[in-house]
């Protein structure tokens, strides 16, 4: 295709960039007061809860794309604007801030509809042992890390299985609305809302074992497996990432769930003394993508 038909299709969708920042910074506002709307009913609760128990039997929303879960849109100006802020999500620097293992994802801080890692592996096809085989997606580094963890662990006669990694956003989503269909307002008691989990950054995992029945449930916090992650998972860079004694302060406390921030950074946050909260909030890395 010529340089001459590319300038005549976009004289068809030209649209007055005043107009159509306006109707950006409106829609965006409008985002922004329901996702705040939202994060306010999560005030102290679990980020997973049965959300992620129930998770993995229901594989068919996780193949569909997060641009899939647009609730509506009116017309084709707004597929521009939609197009064109996709666009500018993939500027470095925004998404540096995304991919930087220490951005914090909170019930503040939302990553966008869009926001996916690139590098992405398949768990089971890298041997790590997940729950029923089934497949499960986690960024290399984080993986890499799993994978050694879990063999020492294994060496040491703890069993550990990942019951959940990365979620993409129309996959949270897809789990939090079935638990409201089947729960009614109290689903936001159990699980974060699309955007506020942890899982959407590819490097969170949640774990279960035989001694927990294979779920995703506070008993895995009472089992051996779960006491030696508690000492040795900031040696491969994971941090158990709501901690007890907190609750009510971000997430309450999830012994199955650990987020790998990297080695020398779990070496500080350990040195620190602080929880991971806090200590990614002192880091400063907000989402910008
Ligand atoms: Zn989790």
């Amino acid at each position: 295709m010529g340089p001459g038909r590319k300038k005549s299709s976009a004289k068809i969708v030209f649209i007055d960039p005043v107009k159509q920042r306006r109707q950006r910074l409106v829609g965006g506002a409008l985002i922004l007061v329901c996702l705040f709307g939202l994060g306010y009913s999560l005030v102290g609760i679990g980020q997973d809860g049965i959300a992620s128990a129930i998770l993995p039997s229901v594989p068919a929303a996780e193949r569909s794309r997060p641009s899939d879960n647009k609730d509506s849109v009116a017309g084709e100006e707004e597929d521009l604007t939609a197009q064109k802020a996709k666009e500018e999500t993939r500027r470095p620097t925004g998404a540096a801030t995304c991919d930087d293992v220490r951005v914090l994802v909170d019930r503040s801080h939302t990553l966008p509809t869009d926001y996916a890692p690139k590098d992405l592996i398949s768990l089971p096809a890298y041997g790590v042992p997940t729950l029923g085989g089934r497949e499960m997606l986690l960024r290399r580094e984080a993986a890499e890390h799993l994978k050694s963890m879990m063999a020492a662990a294994a060496a040491d006669g703890e069993e550990l299985v990942v019951a959940s990694a990365f979620r993409s956003y129309a996959q949270q989503q897809a789990s939090h609305a079935r638990l409201k269909s089947i729960y009614g307002s109290g689903a936001d008691t159990m699980s974060a809302t699309p955007g506020h989990s942890q899982h959407q950054l590819g490097t969170a995992v949640d774990f279960t074992n035989a001694a927990a029945s294979y779920q995703i449930r506070r008993r895995f916090g009472r089992t051996s497996a779960s006491g030696w992650l508690q000492t040795h998972a900031t040696e491969y860079g994971f941090v158990l990432a709501y901690p007890p004694g907190h609750d009510g302060t971000v997430y309450n406390f999830e012994p199955w769930h650990y987020r790998y921030i990297g080695v020398e950074n779990a070496g500080r946050l350990e040195q620190s003394g602080l929880t991971p909260q806090e200590f990614l909030v002192r880091e400063g890395v907000t989402p910008d993508c």
